[in-house]
Parts: C-alpha cells; structure tokens; sequence
C-alpha cells in the first residue's frame, strides 16, 4: 500500500529513569489512517501517545508530523500541539467556563481567532458531536460521554492534522461508551487520521485501518484488524486476547 506518511517515528527510545519504557519504536501513520494501538497495561501505550505530542521527551529516534520533525520547545512546539489533537480518559475541561467558552479558548489564544470566528466555528463542532443544544452550560451539568464530546469538539476546533485518542471511553460509565465512540466513528469516515488507544474492540475491527499491538515497550504485531483477531502471530498477543474477548 502506498501511504502517504502524516505521523513517522523511526527507531524510537525512551526511558523513564532505568525503565525502557519504548524499545526501537518504528511506526507509519498514513494520511486518513486510523490507527488502533492496543496492550496490556503498561505496555507504554500512553508515553508513545505523549511522545507524539512531545509532551515526553525521547533519548533517541526521530518523529515527524507531516514531514517536519518535532521542535525541541518553544514557539514550534505550541504550533505543533495545535496540530496533533488529543484527547485523554480524563476530559479536564474548564469546570467554570461554559460549554462554548471550553472550545472557543484555545481557538483565540493559539490560533489567533477572533472570539466571533471562534464561537462560530465552537457551534458547527458541538452540532457535529451532537451537543448544539448544550453551548451555555458548565461541564457538570453534563454527563461523562457528553463532556468527553465536548472534549473532542475542543481539540477538533485547532483544526488538527492528527487526532490522538488515549482511552477516550474508559472513565465513563457503560451506557456512554457508545455515544462516544460514534463521534469516533463519524471522524474516522470523515478522513480523520486517527491514533487510538483503546480496549474496545468492537471499534478496532470496525474503524481500525492497522491494529498496532504493544507489549512492554515494543510493537509486537502490526496488522489489519482482520488479520490480527482471527490470528494473532504472537504467543503475548494471544494471551492478551484471551483476556479481553
Ligand atoms: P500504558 O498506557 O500502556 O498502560 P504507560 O505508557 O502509561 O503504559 O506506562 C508504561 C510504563 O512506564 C509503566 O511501567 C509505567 O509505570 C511507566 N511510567 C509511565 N509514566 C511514567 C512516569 N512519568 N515516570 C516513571 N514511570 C512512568
Ligand atoms: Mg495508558
């Protein structure tokens, strides 16, 4: 398959004290690719999420979004996490600002909008992830999957080339996975390129271009979703699996 690379990570390392918490980490992430990471805990699936973004340093290797490497720190680096959306378990909203104040902020202060322009553009995406109707209230007067929707609409409005999802349904309550996921499902068929952390298999085989398994620090399989849950190569992939499914 010819790709088009969005996101390349090439012989990545990174410890945490004596910890080689990822191990010679290559990866492709083509454009409108949607990726599924999976593994046990531990495995380092957040820090490669968090090395993407450069909020974790790396020892060694190299990453690159869209052909350009990432900045070492400052001005570069606030340009490039506009440009990598993520959204993690915790939604960690604003909790005294309105629904539309939470994602029209950053549309002013990173992307240099107007409040006008910003406010606009906050009202197509909450439309778009279901909640046009919730723009005036606080975060706690909605629920779990309605704040992890806000969520993804704030990190949407950076107009980001790459969305990182680190399990974005695993704080909420079972009845509100499903909405969530949906939203996912939607940007995924949108043309979204997408890196997803997440146990919910379901999603992997259905959305999922690759399912990248990971096992203490390494990328053990690499695979299509079908290829890889009908038969898993590796004795780890295949004792993770009997767990979960
Ligand atoms: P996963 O998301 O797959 O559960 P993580 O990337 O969160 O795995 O963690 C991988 C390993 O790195 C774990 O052993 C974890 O305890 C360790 N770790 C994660 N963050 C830190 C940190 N900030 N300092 C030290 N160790 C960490
Ligand atoms: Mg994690």
């Amino acid at each position: 398959m010819a790709v088009d690379p969005l996101i390349e990570l090439r012989g990545v390392n990174k410890y945490y004290g004596k910890l080689h918490v990822l191990q010679d980490i290559d990866l492709t992430v083509g454009r409108g690719e949607v990726v599924v990471v999976i593994g046990p805990s531990g495995s380092g699936k957040s820090t490669l999420c968090r090395t993407m973004n450069r909020l974790e340093t790396i020892e060694s290797g190299s990453i690159a979004i869209d052909g350009r490497p990432l900045p070492e720190e400052g001005k570069g680096l606030a340009q490039l996490r506009a440009e990598v959306g993520m959204v993690f378990q915790s939604f960690n909203l604003f909790a005294h600002k309105s629904v539309l104040a939470n994602v029209s902020l950053a549309q002013t202060k990173v992307r240099g909008r107007k409040k006008e322009e910003a406010d606009k553009r906050s009202h197509e995406l909450l439309d778009r992830v279901g909640l046009a109707s919730q723009a005036e209230k606080l975060p706690a007067q909605l629920s779990g999957g309605q704040q992890q929707r806000v969520a993804i609409a704030r990190a949407l409005a950076m107009d980001p080339k790459v969305m990182l999802f680190d399990e974005p349904t695993s704080a909420l309550d079972p009845e509100m996975i499903n909405e969530v996921l949906e939203v996912m499902q939607q940007l995924a068929r949108d043309g979204m390129t997408m890196v997803v952390v997440t146990h919910e298999m379901g999603f992997a085989r259905s959305a999922a271009n690759r399912v990248v398994f990971m096992a203490d620090g390494r990328i053990i399989e690499d695979r299509t979703p079908d290829d890889f849950f009908t038969n898993p190569r590796s004795d780890r992939a295949k004792d993770f699996l009997s767990k979960i499914l």
